[in-house]
Order: C-alpha cells, then structure tokens, then sequence
C-alpha cells in the first residue's frame, strides 16, 4: 500500500471547523414506529431487515454452520426506556430511549447514541450489528453496541439537551461501564453531550472514569485531534479507491449529502488533493453549483444559518435530488437507507463512499454492481470515527496519552490495512466490496463465538 500512502498525503492534516446547526424553539417529537418506517422513494426500508439479509447473504456465500448464522443474527441485550425531561417551559416530557448491545465476543460493547425523531429499535439493531462488523473487519477489540433517543436535538435548547443526556444515562447506567459498553457519539450529539453523559456516570460512581464514554471534549478527557480524525477515513478510502480504479482524485467532481461532522469534514478533506464539491444537501435541502462550491465559505454559511440552504452563487435542490447528480464521487453521509432500487438507476457517480452507516440497501447494491458502479462500503470507510475511539477509551481507562499526531494518523494506518484485505479478498472471491468486507468481518465474529463456545 505505499503508492496508496502518497496518493494521499495530503489527505487529513488539516485543522477545520465543524458547522454547528442552529438552535431554535423547543419541540418534542413523537416517537416513530419502524413499521411506518420508509425509504426516500417510499419502499419499506427498515434497517434491521437490511442488516439481516446482509447476514444470511454472506452465509450463504461462506457456508457458516446454521447454528452460528442463529447466534450472530440476534442481540445479546437490549434496553428500552420511558424517561421524563424538564423542557425549558417548565413543562415535563417522556422521552423514549434504547440501547442494544449486539455482541461482547471479542470485547465491551462499544457504539454511538443517535439523536433524532426516527430512532426505533429496529434502526438501533441494525447499527449495532454494523457496530460489531466494523470493529471485526480492522481488528478493533469491541463488541457492538449501538443507542439512542427518539427527539428532535435541533429542536432543543443547551439547558434542554443537558436534562435530557442526563436522564438518559441514568437508566442506562446499570448496563454501562468502560469494561461493559462505552457509549460514543453519532448524528445529533457531540462532545458536550458525551460530558454530560460522562459526568453523571462517574457520579453514581463515585469517582471521575473518562473510560465511560468516548468523544468527550479534550478538556474532559478526550484525545486531541479526534473531531478532525473521525471523518478521516473517507478521503483515505477515496484516494486508495480512486488509485485502484485510476481516477485521478484531483480532477473529480463529488457529491456530498448531510453537511456535519461527517460529511463537512469530508468535503474538506478531499478537497486537499483538489476534488471538487460541486452539490451538497442536507435535511433542509440541497445547494449545487456544477464549477465549485467553496466549502469553507459554506461552512461559514450553515454556521450562520443552521442549513446549506441559501447558500449564494448555487442553485437550490431538493434533499434527494443530490443522488441523481451528475458526479465523480458521491458520499451519502447522512442517514441510511438512501439508495434503494427505485433510485440506484439514476445513479450517475462512477464511486459511492458511504460514509453513513447503512444508506444503501441490499436490492440497491445488486443493481449498482450491475451497472458497475463501485461502493466503498460504510463498514470499511466510515470506521474512523470507531478507531479514534479506541485511542480515546485506552486514554481514559489507562490514563495514557496520545499525541494529536497520533491520533490522527491511527484511521489511516488502521484502514489501510483493511482496505487492502476488503480489496484483494474482493478480487479473489469476485464479490463486491461490501460482500468481501462482510464476510471477512462475519467470518472474524463468527470465530470468536465458535472458539470460546457457549457458556457453560
Ligand atoms: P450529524 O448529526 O453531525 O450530521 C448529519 C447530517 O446529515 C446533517 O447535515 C443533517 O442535516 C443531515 N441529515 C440528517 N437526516 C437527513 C436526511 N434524512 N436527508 C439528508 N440529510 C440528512 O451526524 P454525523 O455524526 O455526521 O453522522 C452522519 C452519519 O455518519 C450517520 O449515519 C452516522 O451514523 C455516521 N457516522 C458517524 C460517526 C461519528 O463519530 N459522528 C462515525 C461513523 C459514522
């Protein structure tokens, strides 16, 4: 992988700020069911079914034992509570919160807690199950977990946010633990939230365990260098991706959907070695400008305004419009389920790095693969996040210190190894991408489970 290495040297060494959304009027979001749940283009598009057909695919292409397709298709626990937060109208609500821990075979439970108004159980599961595959694919000594709350964090002002992380650590306190789960960020949460969470788990405690949780600010302990290393592995994907299929990185035109820690910071990051972002969306919509959009100048404007909508000098696009555009590259970093079959044939990206977990489902992925269409898969190319993790939970549950430098080379050197494994078992084993990592992942869980066997 040497030429891959200085293909993209250039790639994540910048420093780069991270738009925050606005913070308008408080609003409770009523809780949706994952059987109403649908795709963009309508299909049912729930994420555990898509992370179990996954599942049976790849044993199936691998001949796992039944017995063990059984145990990997299920969660080993799963937590859901009813909790109640003061809003700032002096009002009181009940918020519904989940938590499922996929699989401890090969260390703690470890994954995000997502904020937004379509958590369910079922999108929860699915998460953790590609928790537990990611961590697998690169070696990362974690088990799966994954969490979150059914709100609106846009909707919620500090003071609300804060009553509410706080009561939802505290129900889930008797699961957690830096020896048991350790929970992270994910869309709608950051470092000041990962605080909170942090600071009332150490104080049941007792005591401070910056082990408890992982993307906690540097000043609670925390790595220097993680918010600029978690989107870090995407360009690195790129580059290595764009080598191997010889597109020349610096000349490409790239689409990019959702506009946060993900996506902004890979739009920035790719823009290094010169590719050039020419739509980007997000929940609100989308802007497009076929010559360039200047992303630092658009980070300023959602800084501004909460959204990429109205963005000067570009033209306004509907939030799914970005995956019809013509591009190079396109990174769905958004939410999951995107691409689907009704839309993957007005696809017209030469490479999809997904950088969200899950946005293409199984029937999409079969008609990409016809019409040659590469897909980086997320559980390769979105694992930065997960990898600078692990610096941080060694940092706080051994008191050890990493240097920024470090931290931000870790995504690299970790995929790279992975990457080239995804590639060259693809090629041997005539799969996709996402085929090869899977049964790589699969095969490495599966071990794990088989080796220690059951209990007792
Ligand atoms: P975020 O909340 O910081 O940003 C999400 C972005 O997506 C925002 O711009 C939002 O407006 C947009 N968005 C939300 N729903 C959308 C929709 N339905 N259509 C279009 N745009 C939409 O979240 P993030 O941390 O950047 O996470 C994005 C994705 O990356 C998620 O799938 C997450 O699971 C995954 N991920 C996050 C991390 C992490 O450490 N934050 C790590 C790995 C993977």
């Amino acid at each position: 992988m040497q030429g891959l290495e200085s293909a993209n040297a250039g790639l994540a060494h910048d420093q780069f700020e991270i738009p925050k959304a606005a913070q308008p009027v408080p609003k409770w979001v009523p809780a949706m069911t994952m059987e109403g749940r649908t795709s963009p283009d309508g299909r049912d598009a729930n994420p555990w079914k898509m992370a179990r057909r996954q599942l049976s695919e790849s044993v199936d292409r691998t001949s796992l034992p039944d017995e063990l397709h059984a145990r990997l298709a299920i969660c080993k626990r799963e937590l859901t509570v009813k909790f109640p937060a003061r809003l700032g109208d002096g009002s009181v609500r009940s918020f519904t919160g989940f938590r499922v821990q996929r699989s401890i075979s090969r260390g703690p439970a470890k994954g995000g807690l997502r904020y937004a108004p379509a958590v369910s159980i079922d999108e929860v599961r699915a998460r953790a199950m590609w928790m537990s595959w990611k961590c697998a694919l690169v070696g990362l000594p974690f088990g799966g977990a994954k969490g979150g709350v059914v709100c609106d964090p846009r909707t919620l002002t500090l003071s609300e946010s804060e009553r509410l992380n706080r009561r939802f650590a505290t129900p889930l306190s008797p699961i957690l633990g830096t020896e048991i789960d350790i929970p992270a960020p994910d869309l709608g949460t950051g470092p000041q939230a990962k605080a909170w969470f942090m600071d009332t788990l150490s104080m049941h405690l007792g005591h401070a365990d910056p082990g408890l949780v992982t993307g906690k600010p540097i000043s609670s302990g925390g790595p220097e260098g993680r918010a600029e290393a978690t989107g870090g592995g995407i360009p690195y994907c790129t580059g290595w991706a764009c080598e191997r299929l010889n597109i020349p990185l610096g000349t490409t035109h790239v689409g990019v959907q959702g506009f946060a820690n993900v996506g902004a910071s890979t739009a920035k990051l790719v823009a290094a070695p010169g590719a050039v972002s020419v739509a980007v969306s997000d929940i609100d919509g989308g802007v497009s400008n076929c010559d360039q959009i200047d992303i630092n100048a658009l980070s300023d404007h959602v800084r501004h305004h909460g959204t990429v909508g109205g963005f000067p000098g570009a033209r306004a696009i509907g939030t799914r419009e970005i995956l019809h555009l013509p591009c190079d590259l396109l990174f769905p970093a958004a939410v999951e389920a995107q691409i689907t079959a009704s839309n993957a044939r007005d696809i017209s990206s030469l490479v999809i790095i997904e950088g969200a977990n899950g946005p293409t489902i199984p029937d999409a992925d079969h008609i990409l693969r016809e019409r040659g269409i590469t897909v980086v898969p997320d559980i390769l190319c979105s694992n930065a996040g997960v990898i600078v993790s692990d610096s941080d939970w060694v940092e706080g549950s051994q008191r050890f210190l990493w240097s920024a430098d470090q931290v931000r080379q870790q995504p690299r050197q970790v995929t790279s190894v992975g990457f080239a494994k995804m590639w060259d078992h693809s090629l041997e084993m005539r799969t996709t991408l996402r085929e090869g990592a899977l049964d790589m992942a699969i095969k490495r869980v599966a071990d794990a489970l088989a080796i220690r066997g059951p209990y007792p």
